[in-house]
């Protein structure tokens, strides 16, 4: 049996001979996994730049003196 390969689309082997399912060959597999692992290091944290903010709050007591 064959199905479509989740990367490139094209008709991957579904038994147990194929050792790279649910891909039709071990670079499909390697590359969907770097595609994977590349956008996970593309969203950082939300809240990278808001420590600045919250310092500037704690000026006026400079302004009072
Ligand atoms: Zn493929």
């Amino acid at each position: 049996m064959t199905h479509k390969c989740p990367h490139c689309g094209r008709p991957a082997d579904d038994s147990k001979a194929n050792a790279d399912r649910p891909f039709c060959s071990q670079r499909c597999r390697e590359l969907d996994l770097m595609s994977w692992l590349d956008e996970g290091y593309k969203i950082p944290g939300p809240t990278a730049g808001d420590p600045a903010d919250a310092g500037d709050d704690d000026g006026h007591g400079r302004l009072n003196e």
